[in-house]
């Protein structure tokens, strides 16, 4: 079994993490704390222990990564979180981003398309603290019918096109925060949805993420 510490030395690096990004531009204070409070070296294999804190994505199961902090810290000042926001995110992988929203009081309901990755949730070490995350096994690109509307939505994979069933499953006056493909980096959007049904569109900065893809791979 991997035994999980969390010492001086991580929270020291945690906080410098978090003074980094608020340094890049990061100002939403309740993103900063969340930062500061989960320790990310838990979500990496322990040979990352001593990198788990500068600001770079790695590699984790299935070759899908985990998020550059500043990229998790980005999109998740973006989405104007709230305590009680029922969040929808597409692309558990190694559930940093889902356990940061956890951590902001969200209601979180993350998807996750590659089984390996779905199955490590069972080992998920917070359980406890955040029974407000619910795990699925599924295509985001058909989001969760079930458990619709949402106030926001979250893609941490670059998406081809706006997956329409994904915006039918938004609240109106609810956003949706994703990264559109235009090759090699995309552009990450922030859509609003309006009483008609259609939505709002501004756009932020190129990031890089690992392609949103259709279907299940068991
Ligand atoms: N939020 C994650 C980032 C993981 S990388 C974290 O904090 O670690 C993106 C993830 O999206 C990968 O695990 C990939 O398998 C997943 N993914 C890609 N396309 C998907 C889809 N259509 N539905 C659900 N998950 C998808």
């Amino acid at each position: 079994m991997r035994k999980y510490e969390d010492t001086y030395q991580h929270k020291g690096l945690r906080k410098k993490l978090a003074g980094l990004l608020r340094e890049k531009g990061i100002t939403d204070e309740n993103v900063l704390d969340a930062i500061n409070t989960i320790p990310r070296h838990y979500f990496l294999d322990s040979a990352f222990d001593k990198i788990a804190y500068e600001d770079r994505a790695f590699e984790i199961a299935a070759g899908q990564t985990i998020s550059q902090p500043y990229t998790v810290a980005y999109q998740t000042q973006l989405l104007q979180v709230k305590r009680s926001d029922k969040i929808l995110e597409i692309g558990t992988g190694s559930v940093y981003q889902a356990t940061i929203l956890a951590e902001m009081g969200a209601w979180v309901y993350t998807i996750e398309r590659q089984k390996k990755l779905y199955d490590l949730q069972k080992e998920y070490y917070f359980r406890n603290k955040y029974p407000n995350i619910k795990f699925f096994f599924g295509d985001g690109f058909e989001g969760l019918q079930t458990y619709a509307p949402f106030d926001k939505i979250i893609i941490t994979a670059a998406a081809p096109f706006i997956p329409p069933k994904l915006v039918q499953q938004l609240k109106v006056g609810g956003m949706m925060v994703i990264p559109v493909d235009e090759g090699e980096t995309q552009r990450m959007l922030r859509l609003t949805k309006l009483e008609d049904g259609t939505v709002k569109e501004e756009a932020f900065e190129q990031f890089s993420f690992v392609p949103m893809l259709t279907g299940r791979n068991r």
